[in-house]
C-alpha cells in the first residue's frame, strides 16, 4: 500500500522529476503518496519499467518461471536421432 511521504521529501516528488504510477503498479509496496498523487519511490518513470514486461522491483507481481521436469538420456536421444534419419 502507498505510504505517505515524509514532509521533507515532498519537494523531491512535486518538482516534476517523478511521474505518477500506472495501473500496473497498483498494490506495489514501493508506491508513495504525496499530496493525493501516488509516485514510485524507486523510479522516476514507472511506465518505462513496465514497457518490456514485469517491473523487476515490483513487490506485488512475481515472474512465472516454468521448469521442465522431463529428463532425457543424451545417449538414447542421439541414437534415436540417428535411427530416425535411416528409417524409410
Ligand atoms: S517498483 Fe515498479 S511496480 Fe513498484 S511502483 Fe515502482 S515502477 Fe511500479
Amino acid at each position: 500500500m502507498a505510504k505517505a511521504a515524509p514532509t521533507d521529501m515532498t519537494s523531491k516528488y512535486t518538482t516534476g522529476q517523478f511521474q505518477q504510477i500506472i495501473d500496473k503498479c497498483e498494490g506495489c509496496d514501493r508506491t508513495i503518496e504525496v499530496e493525493t498523487i501516488r509516485y514510485c519511490a524507486t523510479y522516476t518513470m514507472p511506465e518505462s519499467k513496465w514497457r518490456l514486461g514485469i517491473c523487476n522491483f515490483a513487490t506485488h507481481v512475481k515472474p512465472e518461471i516454468s521448469v521442465s521436469t522431463l529428463k532425457i538420456n543424451p545417449l538414447k536421444a542421439s541414437k534415436r536421432a540417428a535411427t530416425k534419419g535411416k528409417k524409410k
